[in-house]
């Protein structure tokens, strides 16, 4: 028995499903989780000494690879002055002054400690501000899970086939309309069917969460023009596409801005923080300024303060870095294509920035019916071949790859040799 297969059958005894985040589990692809000891760069190193060029990277955050040497030097040097006040701090003014600089929606913003807490803040705001009880959703997309996203969701939900959780009651789920992405026609639909109903539109702006699908042309400055001429708040759920799509995240890559927008992953360099922020006159409906009630003892906590400036002060003052993960991106989704075009697989490869899936379908994937009709038993089998030849990829066909900046040209030649090879293995 190998270490991570012990660690495993222990942790199945003591924790639901041996996991802290159910997509951890490979119940989707089969097999036991690998348990990881370090990452140093590009590479994981697991607790049997194996390792792994990182093709997820913390499903986001590490932009810059791991244990990058800013961020640990800026922890190392917050360490000494100890670890929580409960009190404000001059890295949370600090942070909140780039954020805003970054971020073209930010006119005021509250650190959290996740995206799901961001996520949940969000639509209690809209709610809060325009006084209406409804949100609307799109079909797969995840915005963590909060009882109210917790309906036709994505990620997790999705690949364990339970997109509505039990123990969210019918009285939440009812305040949830779901509509498939990029169908602008459905959400015209929607709020026709429930005028003044509505309080906000929250979307993944690129999803990654039934892997990577983009909007149609037009879809996001189309909700915009809906959302503006209906009084209702527009929420881009930028968790993963923050910091990452642009420094401005999608809403400055596509040129579109929402009313508010939920941040996590990037922004704390790998430890735990979120945040919502959005124009000042919504956000000072948010408790001590306005009546909206949030709080939380951890928010702006020094550690994960000094870890998050140090990556996004990097990422701002190098914006060169989004253009090599642009080509190192498109080297390995283009080279991905054509490896399934050689072995007549001809299967989908959607990519924006350094995001992307290969989905195993031959089908355009625009919403969440197309990536259901991916061959899931086939990716499982893929999946576990590229594991074997040291490429970790996120252990599901519901998920995007985040591609950091350790990637090198020759790993991206060991990624697409492996690619090649599994493929052939999956489908021999
Ligand atoms: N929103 C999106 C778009 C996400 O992808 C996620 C997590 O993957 C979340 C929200 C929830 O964030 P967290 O897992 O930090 O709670």
């Amino acid at each position: 028995m190998t270490s991570s297969e012990s660690l495993f059958a222990r942790a199945q005894e003591l924790i639901p499903g041996g996991v802290n985040s159910p997509v951890r589990a490979f119940r989707s692809v089969g097999g036991a989780p690998v348990f990881m000891q370090s990452a140093q760069g590009a590479w994981l190193t697991d607790v049997d000494g194996n390792t792994y060029v990182d093709f997820i990277n913390s499903w986001g955050p590490m932009i810059l690879g791991h244990a990058f040497p800013p961020v640990q030097e800026a922890l190392a040097q917050a360490l000494p002055n100890s670890f929580s006040f409960g009190a404000p701090t001059r890295r949370e003014v600090e942070m909140a002054e780039l954020l805003i600089e970054m971020v073209p929606s930010l006119e005021k913003v509250r650190l959290v400690n996740s995206g799901t807490e961001a996520t949940m803040s969000a639509i209690r705001v809209a709610r809060g501000y325009t006084g209406r009880p409804k949100i609307l959703k799109f079909e797969g997309c995840y915005h963590g899970h909060g009882d109210s996203f917790l309906i036709a969701a994505g990620s997790g939900a999705l690949t364990l086939g339970a997109p509505d959780s039990p123990g969210v009651t019918q009285g939440v789920a009812q305040d949830t309309l779901t509509v498939p992405y990029n169908d602008l026609a459905a959400v015209r639909a929607a709020i026709d069917a429930n005028p003044e109903q509505l309080a906000a539109i929250i979307i993944e702006p690129v999803v990654g969460n039934m892997g990577l699908v983009e909007p149609a042309h037009g879809f996001l400055a189309g909700l915009r023009a809906l959302c503006t001429q209906h009084g209702i708040v527009l929420i881009f759920d930028e968790v993963m596409t923050g910091f990452r799509l642009a420094a401005g995240g999608a809403q400055e890559r596509f040129g579109v801005t929402p009313d508010l927008t939920t941040l996590g992953k990037i922004i704390g360099g790998g430890l735990p923080v979120g945040a919502y922020g959005g124009r000042a006159d919504i956000m000072n409906q948010v408790a001590p300024a306005g009546k909206v009630y949030q709080a939380g003892t951890l928010s702006g906590n020094p550690l994960a303060t000094a870890a998050g400036l140090a990556q996004l002060r990097y990422l701002h003052e190098h914006p060169e870095v989004y253009q090599q993960l642009e080509t190192t991106s498109t080297r390995l989704a283009d080279g991905t294509r054509q490896i399934a075009k050689e072995l007549g697989l001809n299967y989908t490869v959607n990519q924006v920035g350094s995001m992307f899936s290969l989905f195993f379908t031959s089908e355009p994937v625009t919403n969440l019916e197309d990536a259901k009709k991916a061959d899931l038993p086939a990716f499982g089998r893929y999946f576990h071949a590229m594991l074997q030849r040291g490429i970790y990829l996120a252990p599901s066909q519901f998920e995007a790859l985040f591609i950091s900046t350790a990637i090198t040209d020759e790993l991206v030649e060991k990624y697409l040799t492996a690619c090649r090879e599994s493929l052939i293995e999956a489908h021999g």
